[in-house]
């Protein structure tokens, strides 16, 4: 089942989007986790201080891509089952404007930002 909501976002789009996104996401998070922890050429001290901040870097990265990444792939699953556009929170449509800008948003903008006024 297919939401329509026909009312000025153009759905297709947005999931051409989101699937092009997953694309590009699956790329860095595949090349993230290739380069953790290969190393053939052996260490001194001073190469694993340096690789070890690399690696915390790279890890705060991985971290935020693979949120950004299960968001995506929830988005994709609520355009499936119906749900793309609805607020998790209140049931209410989440603003075409708003999911123009953020096709992965999961709230409307009145649940988005209590939530961030909390903490
Ligand atoms: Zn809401």
């Amino acid at each position: 089942m297919v939401a329509k909501r026909g009312d000025g976002l153009d759905f297709e789009q947005v999931k051409a989007n989101l699937l092009g996104r997953k694309a590009e996401l699956e790329t860095v998070l595949a090349d993230l986790s290739s380069n953790i922890g290969e190393d053939p050429q052996g260490q001194d001290l001073g190469d694993q201080a340096l690789s070890s901040s690399m690696e915390s870097l790279r890890q705060s990265l991985q971290n935020t891509e693979q949120l950004e990444y299960r968001m995506l792939l929830e988005a994709l699953q609520a355009m499936e089952d119906g749900s793309y556009g609805i607020c998790i929170d209140c049931e209410g449509q989440i603003s075409d404007k708003r999911l123009k800008h953020y096709p992965n948003a999961a709230r409307c903008i009145t649940c988005q930002e209590s939530i961030e006024e909390q903490g």
